[in-house]
């Protein structure tokens, strides 16, 4: 949608005049253009319904080009002259942004649309959701009509700074003079410049003195039509453009340079909704590769990344510490599985694991059992991209040949060979018992993600399978780290999956959903046992990136932990786990389809054969749903707060690409 939405700094400054006046400037400039009002109170009733002052306003002004009368362009009318919410209240309405910006892009398809607001950008429209909200929804550039009075200055001011901070621009300020000028003319010439200055913003027009009659109508005409040359510069980005740019120089993970596959380009993400640069909005299965787990632009997040960064966004770590750092590591420690005392703050999953991996070097170290440098893992797993965690990730997977010559090696087992819903056999943990007796006075540490295998396969393991780890490990006096990286956080259904095995770990690695998907920020948190051995005798922890402890990432990751902590995760997990056996048992029946599994928020198709991705993901895009398959995997793991008609539809898109692509 093209346009512009015009809002005001109060009521009663001018709106109306100044958008039917854009209206008649934009006709007059040869531009298919129309006025819409998504919410209006104080109509009139006649015996011919309600009637809406300010579209009799814009069909006066723009009656040249309507000479069958103006079209109806109010969304929803309502007698009393008063908020939006109380006014829909009081009809037994309920205004949400979402239908109402539906509303607003029916009536303003394929035409150059001026949206103007009720009121200014903090009007409430119910339910907690403001004018803002559904500006933020319209995704327009904003215009800001303010009267020139006492006061005006900061009410002016406070706008501009609400649009920017809901991520909108704003195209510039219309200044109005509703009442006559009592002296020289100065002050108010002062406020305009001050408003210019303080608000970095353009000053659109300055609109002397009339009394918003018939006669003034050509005078606001002439200044918005100045205006629009300025207006014209706020277009939007060529799209075409910054993806061909993107292709040739952006290095994408896990693609060619020189021929990626294809990237789409989102403009906003919203909720469970990713908003694509053509207004397209995708229901995300991915949560952003499992870290947006209360969805996305969540406002109490919002507002803790807004009012950290009002007092500093970072400082280093070395020798300073803060608020938002102590506060996380008090609740981690008391979220986390018994005995994890000590936390170490990581700027991302793979360093959170390489600082596990050289805790527990260092601490045999310490122990003086110095040849104990190696891990023990299982294959199938992944533990990030860096190059201690690359080397316990599957070899096959982590391509372990391509890195042969920098990568330590370390002593695999096989993958945990049973499922997480069969009956427990203890023969699949007998080969890894083998290896760790063979190789016991080698390894320092046992490296596993619990229960859930992600980016090596999607793979659900037993728990007894784990609490068979943990026993092997303390019998072999071998350190046990736990990356729940992906599966922390609630995602299978335990705020840990270690608490399915009911078991705790010496080293845990926590990232992914730690800030909800805000920041980069994990933590690996250690035993005092662990910690203690290390710092024995002066040792120190021989770790300390740049951001460590960013107070951004902290802040936000609080509030993160506080949101899970205060909202039902359990029901909504457990929602999410019944309506994905339901979504996706229909591909059971698939021929090309080996097994569909279901954990928790994960949702997995496992297919015989690799997928085409670059077909799949355009397949899902045209049907509305953002899901990133790989291997022989289509899996999702949405946002928590995802509804069940979303579900239901990823599953159905799902089903539906597999069905078709067999017939191709
Ligand atoms: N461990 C696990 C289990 C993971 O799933 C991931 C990320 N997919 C990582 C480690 C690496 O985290 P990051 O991408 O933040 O470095």
């Amino acid at each position: 949608m093209t346009g512009f939405f015009i809002t005001g700094t109060d009521t009663g400054v001018g709106k109306t005049c100044i958008t039917a006046a854009l209206l008649r400037a934009f006709l007059d400039a040869g531009r298919h253009a129309l006025a819409v009002k998504p919410v209006q109170t104080g109509c009139l009733k006649t015996e011919h319904g309600l009637v809406a002052e300010d579209a009799e306003v814009y069909g006066r002004l723009a009656a040249p080009y309507f000479p069958d009368g103006y079209p109806e362009v109010c969304c929803r009318k309502y007698i009393p002259a008063c908020s939006p919410h109380l006014a829909a209240d009081m009809a037994g309405d309920t205004l949400t942004p979402d239908t109402l910006a539906e509303e607003v892009r029916t009536l303003g398809a394929n035409t150059l649309t001026l949206v103007e607001g009720a009121g200014g950008v903090a009007v409430p429209l119910g339910d907690g959701m403001t004018m803002l909200d559904l500006m933020q929804r319209l995704d327009l550039p904003v215009i800001i009509v303010a009267d020139n009075k006492l006061g005006m200055i900061n009410h002016t001011l406070m706008t501009i700074e609400m649009v920017r901070n809901a991520g909108l621009s704003v195209a510039g300020v219309v200044i109005n003079n509703t009442t006559p000028v009592s002296d020289d003319g100065s002050l108010r010439r002062s406020n305009v410049a001050t408003i210019e200055e303080y608000g970095d913003v353009s000053i659109l027009a300055d609109i002397p003195n009339c009394d918003g009659g018939t006669k003034s109508d050509a005078l606001f005409v002439e200044a918005m039509a100045k205006a629009l040359p300025l207006l014209d510069s706020t277009a939007k980005s060529d799209v075409q453009n910054d993806l061909n740019f993107d292709a040739d120089h952006i290095w994408h993970p896990y693609t060619s340079a020189t021929n990626p596959l294809p990237t789409v380009k989102v403009r906003s993400a919203r909720g469970t909704r990713l908003i694509l640069e053509d207004d397209t909005e995708l229901v995300d299965g991915m949560a952003s590769w499992w870290c947006a787990i209360h969805g996305y632009a969540h406002p109490t997040l919002d507002r803790a990344m807004r009012e950290q960064q009002g007092r500093m966004s970072h400082v280093m770590f070395g020798g300073l510490t803060h608020d938002p750092a102590i506060s996380l590591c008090r609740k981690l420690i008391d979220l986390a599985p018994e005995g994890l005392e000590h936390v170490f703050l990581a700027d991302s999953g793979s360093v959170s694991v390489e600082v596990a991996l050289k805790m527990a070097l260092q601490y045999m170290q310490t122990k003086g059992e110095v040849e104990r440098t190696k891990l023990f893992t299982v294959r199938g797993g992944y533990h990030g991209d860096t190059c201690g965690a690359m080397s316990v990730c599957d070899p096959n997977n982590g391509m372990h040949h391509l890195f042969s010559g920098l990568l330590p090696k370390q002593i695999f087992a096989p993958r945990p060979a049973c499922r997480f819903d069969e009956e427990y056999d203890p023969s699949s943990l007998e080969e890894a018992a083998r290896v760790l007796k063979k190789h016991s006075s080698e390894i320092a540490a046992i490296i596993v993600e619990p229960i859930v295998q992600g980016a090596g396969g999607m793979w659900f393991y037993h728990p007894e399978y784990l609490r068979g780890l943990r026993a092997l490990a303390d019998e072999h006096g071998i350190l046990l780290i736990l990356d729940e990286i992906a599966t922390g956080f609630g995602r299978t259904g335990k705020f840990f999956a270690s608490e399915w095995a009911g078991i705790s770990p010496d080293i845990l690695c926590v990232g992914k959903g730690l800030s909800g998907g805000y920041m980069t920020l994990a933590a690996t948190l250690a035993t005092s046992e662990v910690a203690h051995t290390i710092s024995a005798d002066g040792g120190v922890l021989m770790h300390g990136p740049t951001f460590m402890g960013n107070p951004l990432a902290c802040a936000v990751a609080n509030a993160s932990l506080d949101l899970l902590q205060q909202t039902d995760w359990q029901s909504q997990v457990h929602n999410i786990e019944t309506w994905l056996n339901q979504a996706l048992a229909p591909c059971r029946e698939l021929r090309d389809v080996a097994n569909v599994r279901v954990l928790g928020a994960i949702g997995v198709v496992e297919l015989d054969a690799p997928v085409n991705v670059p077909q799949l993901q355009e397949q899902f895009i045209q049907r509305g749903v953002w899901l990133r398959p790989f291997g022989k995997l289509i899996y999702a793991m949405p946002p928590y707060i995802i509804s069940e008609e979303e579900v239901a539809r990823i599953g159905a898109v799902i089903h539906n690409a597999i069905a078709e692509n067999r017939h191709q």
